[in-house]
């Protein structure tokens, strides 16, 4: 059996490390907003070739909070419009909610799951004040085009790069660094993942900066000393501390996940398998190495007796959700063919080449 994403395994590679951190952890006696944070935010920020880094509690978090902050900052108010992707993790869609913004959706283009930009540009309007392009599956949005788009507009916009974390432009400028600001989620599975829950803003802005490091601990700006109506959202010390043990083997770790993603579009040669479009024109992290299938459930039973792991992101579109069901008239015909479609197959720093033929094999033989 080859598990979709075996996250014990993962993490097993950097065990020595952790419990080294966890010792220094214990010993310094600071839980809250300590060290470990203050060196993540600086590591990260480096990494992403941002001015700041802004270590919070999640990315669901990231991304509400960089909203609430251009709205203390004047730059936005509430039911201002959000453009964001039909086609994205719910996160991105509660984020502008939980903030009292408008969510826009716009519907998927089919080669790359990403904005398709005839349905962006359509969807601008005289309150649309963000613009906010999610890197589904680890693949960048095309934010030439975009900021080609929003010339005239003069548009915020916010990344959701939650699935991105170090894919690079063609100029070599990281996620987290290709608009105003941006949300990362460290969330267990993803490309740099905690042990637990934790997220982190980008930005250049200062006044950004500023305002976020207070609201993310409720608005604070010394010791009992409230500027704002804030939240608890702070990056968690212990989760930073393991962040810092992980992050130098981030690249490495998205080099392999290329390596894999490459032979699988090299050598999965099957017709009743659509595979991901990866022309190198957008970097892509291969957070997910996603595939379409018209008959999904046979193919599912398929894998199943074959002992290969899978899963479905996602198998309902936010506007056909329960919790967003404002939006249930709204008709995204290409989103919904992707979820209808839609399904990843194991991609991971650790999966082995025995297992990766393996993989090819079995699709192959389908
Ligand atoms: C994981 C994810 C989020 C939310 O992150 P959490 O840390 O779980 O809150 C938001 N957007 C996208 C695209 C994600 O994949």
């Amino acid at each position: 059996m080859i598990p979709f994403l075996d996250l014990k395994a993962i993490n097993e590679r950097f065990e020595s490390s952790f419990h080294e951190s966890f010792q220094q952890f214990l010993e310094s006696g600071y839980y809250v907003l300590g060290n470990q944070v203050k060196l993540f935010e600086a590591n990260f920020a480096r990494y992403c070739g941002t001015k700041h880094c802004v270590g919070v509690g999640n990315g669901l978090d990231a991304l509400r909070l960089i909203l609430e902050g251009y709205k203390i900052l004047g730059k936005l108010k509430d039911n201002d419009e959000v453009l964001v992707a039909s086609n994205t993790y719910i996160a991105t869609i509660l984020a502008i909610k939980q903030a009292g913004l408008k969510p826009v959706l716009v519907e998927t283009d089919l080669d790359t799951y990403n904005f398709d930009l005839a349905s962006l540009k359509n969807s601008i309007t005289k309150k649309s004040r963000v613009v906010m392009p999610v890197h589904l599956y680890g693949q960048l949005s095309q934010m030439k085009e975009i900021q080609k788009i929003l010339k005239e507009n003069n548009l915020l916009v916010i990344e959701d790069a939650a699935q991105a974390h170090g894919a690079r432009n063609d100029e070599g400028k990281r996620a987290g660094n290709l608009g105003d600001a941006a949300g990362f989620s460290f969330y267990p599975t993803k490309n740099l993942g905690a042990l637990g829950d934790a997220g982190a803003i980008t930005t250049n802005d200062d006044d950004l900066a500023n305002v976020l490091s207070k609201l993310r601990n409720y608005g604070t700006s010394s010791k009992y000393v409230n500027d704002l109506v804030g939240f608890n959202s702070r990056l968690d010390e212990l989760q930073a501390a393991f962040l810092n043990c992980k992050l130098p083997s981030l690249d490495m770790d998205n080099n392999r996940r290329r390596e894999i993603a490459k032979r699988y579009l090299s050598e999965i040669k099957n017709k009743k398998i659509t595979l991901p479009k990866y022309d190198g024109s957008e970097d892509h992290v291969f957070h997910l190495f996603v595939v379409r299938v018209e008959n999904r459930n046979e193919f599912i039973d398929y894998l199943d007796r074959n002992g290969i792991g899978h899963l479905i992101h996602y198998p309902i579109p936010p506007h056909q959700q329960k919790a967003l069901s404002d939006y249930s008239d709204l008709s995204f015909p290409n989103t919904e063919k992707t979820h209808n479609q839609i399904i990843s197959i194991p991609i991971s720093p650790i999966l082995s080449e025995v297992d990766v033929e393996r993989i090819i094999e079995v699709l192959n033989s389908y």
